[in-house]
């Protein structure tokens, strides 16, 4: 736990921990705010698709995994299924057909397309330990990973005729795992990647391991054992849920006009409407004295399109995978999340400054976009201050011995 004690310059950012920490308690705490309220909240997605890649998801039987949807008539109209799709007829034509179901491509992601699932309040979905675990958890991280091998799988990948993400010989994949980002040989985007991955990989650890269930006693505590064999004894994977939110913050900071400009009116009152521009005003404030990361030094040299289309593709698989998440709970997060970093990497890599123009691009992003990269936001600064929490922790248990 002593590597958790992190300093200096955060590589491929132009940030240092020190910063983040320094902004960390400001975000988090009117990230807080915002995702309670009604505009963030409410989050539509369906949930039971089927898994493309593999016939058997493993579902789990924890009452842990379940979750509840909240009735339809709960969410302001004008966010509603029927709603949505009355102002944008085209988006049924826009739905791209993939093997057992229908996305919307947009850029890094599947998106779903906001005329099926159900509604879910994230207020009441705390993401934390749910018993999901096993060779069933396991298989859905390795084909995560497995989609970092660039240049071996991108024809049949690119063609999205793929039936499952290509087999790598297992030695392969230790590498990918334990130390694939830090080969010299690897080009920076690879290492992006491969940094965006272990960082949420790392960030879920650490919810599960902050709001861990005791068996025994029933009762929900910070498990600092479980935080040291997951994350702090691997000091790059507590490095990469920084990085993650470094990433995050530039995003937000860069759309700061179009967010700005957003309708987050909803049927509550005026002063709540004003309140949440409020607070989203105070985060993206935040957001641009934090967020130092330098998109513009990726996707430069030969081949640069090539490589863009490449990753793409493979974080578009990331976001198919999460369809075989055999636990509800965790599917819902995992598919938030990953919408959200997919948001945050189209914004950087994908947008320049004429389309993220408000005026010039008012459709540039769904409501359900936006939904996910605030909450995405809000669960890596919550991470942090996890992090916090068990270095105090840690500190109480030295001074004991
Ligand atoms: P796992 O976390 O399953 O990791 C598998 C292997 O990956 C490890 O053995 C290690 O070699 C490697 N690894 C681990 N962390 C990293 C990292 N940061 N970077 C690189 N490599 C790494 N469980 C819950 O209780 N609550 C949840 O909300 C939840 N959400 C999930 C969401 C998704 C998308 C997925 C796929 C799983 C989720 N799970 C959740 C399950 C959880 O992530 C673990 O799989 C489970 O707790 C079993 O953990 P484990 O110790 O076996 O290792």
């Amino acid at each position: 736990c002593h590597n958790s004690i992190l300093t200096g310059p955060i590589e491929t950012t132009m940030c240092d921990y020190e910063t983040i920490e320094s902004v960390n308690d400001e975000l988090f705490a009117n990230l807080s705010d915002l995702v309670e309220k009604p505009f963030f909240r409410y989050f539509q997605v369906d949930l039971y698709r089927e898994c493309p890649f593999w016939p058997d998801d493993g579902s789990c039987n924890d009452p842990g995994c379940a979750i509840t949807t909240v009735d339809e008539s709960n969410v302001p109209e004008k966010w509603r299924a029927k709603a949505l799709s009355e102002l944008d007829p085209a988006s049924v034509d826009k739905r791209h057909s993939l093997p057992g179901c229908y996305y919307r491509d947009s850029d890094f992601c599947f998106l779903d397309d906001n005329t099926e699932g159900e509604y879910f309040d994230l207020r009441l979905v705390p993401e934390r330990y749910t018993g999901y675990s096993g060779k069933d958890a396991q298989r859905v991280w390795k084909s995560i990973y497995e989609e970092n091998c660039f240049g071996l799988s991108e024809l049949a990948l690119m063609t999205g005729k793929s039936p499952a993400p290509v087999s790598l010989p297992d030695t392969m994949i230790e590498v990918l795992h334990e130390d694939g980002e830090e080969s010299a040989a690897q080009c920076l985007e690879k290492r992006v990647y491969y940094k965006v991955i272990s960082g949420l990989h790392a960030s879920i650890s650490t919810h599960i391991c902050h709001e861990y269930l005791n068996q025994t006693t029933g009762e929900w505590h910070p498990n600092l054992n479980c935080f040291i064999t997951r994350v702090a004894s691997h000091p790059e994977r507590l490095q990469y849920i920084y990085f993650d939110t470094i990433l995050l913050l530039r995003a937000v900071s860069r759309l700061g006009p179009y967010l700005s400009a957003f309708d987050y009116c909803s049927t509550g009152t005026h002063e709540d409407d004003m309140e949440t521009l409020q607070t989203l005003t105070k985060v993206l404030n935040i957001a641009e004295d934090a967020g130092a990361f330098d998109e513009s030094i990726l996707f430069r040299g030969e081949n640069a399109n090539i490589l863009k289309e490449e990753f793409k593709t493979h974080f578009r698989n990331v976001t198919r995978i999460m369809d075989c998440v055999g636990c509800d709970k965790c599917r819902l997060w995992g598919k938030i999340q990953t919408t959200g970093l997919a948001t945050a990497m189209k914004i950087l890599f994908e947008l320049d400054e004429t389309a993220l123009d408000p005026r010039a691009n008012s459709d540039l992003l769904q409501r359900s976009e936006v939904v996910a990269l605030m909450n995405t936001l809000f669960r890596f600064s919550e991470s942090l201050k996890a992090v916090e929490t068990f270095r105090k922790l840690w500190r109480e248990m030295d001074d004991a011995e």
